[in-house]
Order: C-alpha cells, then structure tokens, then sequence
C-alpha cells in the first residue's frame, strides 16, 4: 500500500514477487498522507477463501476509506502504472483497474491509428 494495510497484511493474498515493487515506492510522499496508515487492517485484500458476500462488503468498506482519504488519485495511478494485481488501492478493486487498464489500451490503439492515419494523409498529399 501506500498502505500500510497492505504492509499489514502480506500474509494475506499478497505474493512475495510484489514486495520490491511496494518496498521501493514506500518512499513515494504521498505515503505519508494515507488515510489507510491510520485505518483497521484487513479491508483492503482479501484473505484466502473468502466468500463473494463477505469480499463484497469488505471492498465497500475499503472503498469508504478510500474516498475520505487525500492521496487517493496518487494511490490510484500508482495501482494501475505498478500493476497492482491485488487488492483496493485508490478506490477500485483489482477487477475494476482491469478494467481501467483495458480502456486505456484500446484508447492508446485508437491515438496510434489516428495519428498513423493523419501521417498517411500528410505524406500522400
Ligand atoms: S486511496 Fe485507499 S488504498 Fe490508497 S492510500 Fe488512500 S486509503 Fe489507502
């Protein structure tokens, strides 16, 4: 995390692989400012076999403490540029960044091929 919820709760669904990624951009500033730092654990992944009701209300909950928290856009472009393959960073659940991320993709796609379509239009004229 910017989370200390995460650092909390590497032994939950946390990989070990993940550990340089965090431990690097913990010095990120905007650390220092997450409102998760102060909040109960266990919010933000999930523990290992844990029902779909039980995730769902649990992802609200950390999606609650996300909203209040003041570095929320910076965790959450921090998630998404890592990736984060797991748990709620910046208000979305890993399902929801995919989600994100796929957009931006297909957006990227479409800028190449306009920008590629206007070179074409230039260089023939
Ligand atoms: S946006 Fe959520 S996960 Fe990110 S630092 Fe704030 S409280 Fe933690």
């Amino acid at each position: 995390m910017p989370h200390p919820p995460h650092q909390s709760l590497q032994v939950a669904a946390v990989p070990a692989q993940r550990g340089p990624v965090r431990d690097r951009d913990q010095d990120a500033p905007w650390h220092t400012e997450a409102v998760c730092r102060r909040d109960e654990a266990g919010l933000f992944f999930a523990p290992s076999k844990e029902p779909t009701a039980a995730r769902l209300s649990r992802e609200e909950a950390a999606k609650r403490v996300c909203a209040r928290c003041p570095v929320m856009v910076e965790c959450r472009e921090h998630a998404l540029l890592q990736p984060e393959p797991y748990g709620v960073w910046g208000g979305l659940t890993a399902a929801e960044r995919r989600v994100v991320l796929a957009r931006r993709r297909r957006r990227e796609v479409e800028l190449r091929s306009a920008a590629s379509s206007v070179d074409q239009i230039r260089a023939a004229g």
